[in-house]
């Protein structure tokens, strides 16, 4: 058997063992009541590129108020838009990709409401949403995991992907390579759960710069050759209120 077949193999149970000392140290994360509308979802996307949570957010709110039907945009002008838009930066490119990716939306899917999209494969649907502008895997996942619910959907964004590959579950050089090499191994139905997790560890625990080794509940199965080195930390608490805010969560 080859390394990267022998490593493929063990990508579930080790998935399996992260997952639930995740759970067990930051709890099980819950849904919010209403599920995002896929359309927005990826509208909000575009508009969180290069921009604080505050920022997208308000222009969000500009843009929904004067065009409550996103679909609509696809008639209108990227110059129309672009003063609702300007505090979240770059309104110029941001408005041109907003009304193309509304068009692509319409030409690809024509309908684009959560029951039709539910009913479609899920590899079909992150290949048919990766065809849009501007769209990559990660946002396509996105839009299955947090629009649709699917919980066996699984985005990798750059949290995901430092964490998985510092633990050895992948040995992979991008978050796109990290996606493709785990999106089929996660354990059933905990998707969600594992997706919401790494990032409030990478956020708390695993950081890029000074990760906690020291204070790490994945130390032993952690195979990140400089993970002894010793950080000073604040002590971290366990199931902390102090939730981070998730923009796709939010819309
Ligand atoms: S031991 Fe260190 S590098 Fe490994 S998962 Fe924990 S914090 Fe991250």
């Amino acid at each position: 058997m080859s390394a990267q077949q022998s490593l493929k193999n063990r990508i579930p149970s080790e998935l399996q063992i992260v997952a639930s000392r995740l759970r067990d140290f930051l709890g099980e994360p819950r849904r919010g009541r209403k599920l995002p509308d896929p359309l927005e979802l990826l509208i909000a996307t575009v508009l969180s590129q290069n921009t604080n949570d505050l920022n997208s957010h308000k222009a969000f709110t500009n843009l929904k108020t004067r065009y409550p039907n996103f679909l609509s945009l696809a008639q209108v002008s990227p110059r129309k838009i672009e003063p609702l838009i300007k505090v979240g930066g770059i309104a110029n490119k941001k408005s041109k990709t907003i009304v193309r990716l509304v068009r692509d939306v319409e030409a690809i899917f024509g309908k684009f409401d959560r029951r039709r999209l539910k009913k479609m494969e899920r590899a079909k649907l992150i290949d048919d949403l990766c065809s849009l502008g501007g769209v990559g895997y990660k946002t396509a996942a996105c839009v299955s995991l947090f629009a649709l619910g699917d919980d066996d959907a699984f985005p990798v964004d750059t949290h995901v992907h430092r964490i998985l590959n510092r633990i050895g579950i992948v040995r992979e050089k991008t978050p796109d390579k990290t996606y493709l090499a785990v999106r089929d191994r996660i354990p059933r139905s905990r998707g969600y759960e594992l997706h919401i997790n790494l990032i409030r560890f990478g956020r708390r625990i695993c950081t890029a710069q000074k990760p906690q080794c020291h204070e790490c509940i994945l130390f032993d199965v952690c195979r990140w050759k400089e993970k002894d080195v010793q950080h000073p930390g604040t002590p971290v608490q366990k199931n902390g209120k102090n939730a981070d805010f998730m923009l796709l969560e939010s819309v």
